[in-house]
């Protein structure tokens, strides 16, 4: 029997990214998913995307939402119960690095900025929490969150919003992993390096841009030391495994790092300090 047979997902951004490769492994493994996005035609392509790998329509449950508004979180935890009738996964993977519309960065940036980063990155997460807690009380279920090696320690002066966001989503995850596990739900986070999704386009990126700058970061050993970006699906497997009871137990409140040893090279190993002797 495939693993999550009888399980139901909610994956907040699941139009694109990582999100997408997650409800696709979860529905190839058995789930019933909630795939979400703001855009139409993109979460069609999830949708498409599934359904093609041989996932029955009955297993899916496709929500157009913006997930920072209560309506729309209202409406992923209501159709998912309406469709599949319990919830047993949750996945805040939802996020984005929301670019300043005056090209700014950094401490330049405008205090909206800082305010729909936040909704987005925390918020949303915090109140999905609160809305889906009774559920997976029933089902003594999981939360999976996605945040980001922006998180820290090192520091992150571009996104500065973005990045304390993240590291705030962390807290927030060890914090309600101990406050929810006395009910039996497990609450863990994955935090990945440089993936290639749409992320960079959603910063208002050309694709072409974007992958530039994948490859910028690849070709070289200071910014991703196994030479590749990473794909959706390695982090999605992540995902699935944190979600997966049978295998990571006793994991409570933990977050793993996939980055491709991006987080563990320090800017003075770039340069050879024979060289420099020399010199
Ligand atoms: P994508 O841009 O490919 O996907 C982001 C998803 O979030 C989309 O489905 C998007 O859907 C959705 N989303 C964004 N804003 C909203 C909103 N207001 N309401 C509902 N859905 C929303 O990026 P990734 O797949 O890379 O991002 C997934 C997660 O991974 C994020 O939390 C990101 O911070 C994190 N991450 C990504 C990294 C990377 O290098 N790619 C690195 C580290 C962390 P739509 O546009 O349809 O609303």
């Amino acid at each position: 029997m495939p693993r999550f047979s009888g399980n139901t997902v909610i994956i907040t951004g699941s139009s694109n990214g990582i999100g997408r490769s997650a409800a696709l492994l979860f529905a190839q493994d058995g789930a019933n998913v909630t795939i979400t996005g703001r855009n139409t035609e993109r979460l069609e392509e999830t949708r498409q995307l599934i359904l093609k790998s041989g996932v029955s329509e009955s297993h899916l449950n496709s929500v157009v939402a913006d997930v920072t508004t209560s309506d729309g979180q209202d409406l992923l935890v209501k159709s998912t119960l309406d469709k599949f009738g319990k919830i047993h996964i949750l996945v805040n993977n939802a996020g984005a690095a929301i670019p300043d519309p005056n090209g700014v960065f950094g401490t330049d940036q405008g205090v909206d900025i800082y305010h729909k980063t936040m909704h987005l990155n925390l918020q949303a997460v915090i109140e999905m929490t609160r809305k889906v807690k009774p559920h997976l009380m029933e089902t003594k279920g999981e939360i999976v969150n996605v945040s980001s090696i922006v998180a820290g320690p090192q520091a992150s002066p571009k996104s500065i919003y973005y990045a304390t966001a993240k590291a705030a989503l962390e807290q927030y995850t060890r914090s309600t992993a101990i406050d929810l596990i006395q009910h039996g739900i497990r609450v863990n986070l994955v935090r990945p390096g440089i993936v290639e999704t749409g992320f960079m386009t959603a910063m208002g990126m050309p694709d072409e841009g974007a992958k530039k700058c994948y490859n910028f970061l690849a070709d070289r050993k200071e910014c991703i030391p196994v030479g590749v970006a990473g794909k959706p699906e390695d982090i999605a497997n992540i995902i699935l495994f944190l979600a997966d009871r049978k295998l990571s137990s006793y994991i409570i409140g933990q977050s793993i790092v996939a980055d491709g040893g991006s987080t563990l090279v320090m800017g003075m190993q770039s340069h050879n300090m024979m060289d420099i002797f020399k010199s």
